[in-house]
């Protein structure tokens, strides 16, 4: 008998979109049932990249110091995590994460800045080392610096930034229960400016912060709405000394309906299996790959992750490629 799993994404393959009580289903589904779910996201995920990889890495440019107070961040103005503090990084100690990306045979190299938004001196250091970058390496550069102002965008499309994070986070109706110094409309403007200034968009969530599977579903489809290209799913590492410190809201299984439920509303776009997915998939992070396709590559911006050549032999044991970056 066809499961209810295979005529979705017999759906979604032929071009249609399902629907938000259909996607409702999708992260509603059991623990017996997702083994089937990840089997048909699988075959979206083949459809539209095959066997290869993305490998993203993050330096955390600048750490810390930040006046919002957004509950699952350490470097927030409210958290008390011991983490390292410090301003933008010298240019040298950039350009020596850039050959180390090299190495890893990244596709895309993450610059994140901690903050609101960039002070002007941090953007023109940005852009001028970003045009370093570009002129001695060929995977792509991303920036995430916050909420952008007018014309800051443009500024960074001049430097060469191939794309620019602002994550979501979580749904428009749940916004406000993790953060209460910027809105979810203004992260919503700043994915939109930074679409006009024909940069490509890179906008995820963390789930497992609390919601219900409606906001998930919600989070799916505004990132649907808004066309956003490369999609990170964060799942939520409960740092103490955060407001989310005693949040702990997954396990492994639920974690890879999280993740089909964004493959199946967003089929074509760069899934992302992000932050803590050594703490929730744990053992069944293998199976994050058959659905998402791209994962991070060392460390976090305040948390370690695993060490690159365990990722690297998955990668491999799994009969999947890296995908290198086109110039
Ligand atoms: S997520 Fe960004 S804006 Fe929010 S507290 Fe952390 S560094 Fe600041």
């Amino acid at each position: 008998m066809t499961s209810p799993w295979e005529i979705l994404a017999d759906k979604v393959l032929s071009g249609d979109e399902i629907s938000h009580s259909e996607a409702l289903q999708v992260i509603s589904a059991s623990d017996s049932e997702t083994f089937s779910l990840v089997e048909q996201a699988a075959r979206i995920r083949e459809h539209f990249w095959q066997n290869r990889v993305r490998l993203y890495m993050l330096l955390n440019a600048k750490s810390g110091l930040c006046p919002e107070d957004c509950g699952y961040c350490s470097q927030s103005k409210d958290s008390k995590a011991l983490i390292s503090k410090y301003p933008l990084l010298p240019e040298e100690t950039i350009l020596k994460a850039a050959e180390k990306a090299k190495e890893l045979q990244v596709h895309t190299f993450c610059l994140v800045a901690s903050g609101r938004s960039p002070a002007e001196k941090e953007l023109e250091k940005v852009g001028d080392v970003v045009k370093q970058i570009k002129s001695h390496y060929s995977f792509k550069v991303c920036a995430c610096l916050g909420l952008l102002k007018k014309g800051q965008a443009e500024f960074l499309k001049y430097s060469g930034v191939d794309t620019y994070n602002h994550n979501l986070n979580t749904s428009r109706n749940y916004y406000s229960q993790i953060c209460g110094t910027h809105s979810f409309d203004n992260r919503v403007q700043t994915v939109n400016q930074v679409k006009e200034a024909g940069i490509g968009t890179c906008s995820g969530g963390i789930v497992g912060m609390g919601e219900n599977f409606q906001d998930a579903v919600d989070l799916a489809y505004e990132l649907k709405a808004l066309g956003v290209d490369s999609i990170p799913i964060n799942f939520l590492h409960p740092i103490e000394g955060t407001s989310l410190s005693a949040v702990n809201d997954l396990t492994p299984l639920k974690a890879l309906r999280y993740l089909c439920l964004f493959r199946f509303v967003n089929p074509s776009a760069d899934l992302r299996i992000a932050g803590g997915r050594e703490l929730h998939l744990r053992a069944l992070q293998p199976l994050g790959l058959r659905v998402a396709n791209s994962i991070f590559i060392g460390d976090y911006l305040t948390t370690k992750g695993e060490a690159p050549e365990a990722d690297l032999e998955m990668i491999r044991d799994l009969g999947f490629v890296i995908e290198a970056a086109s110039v």
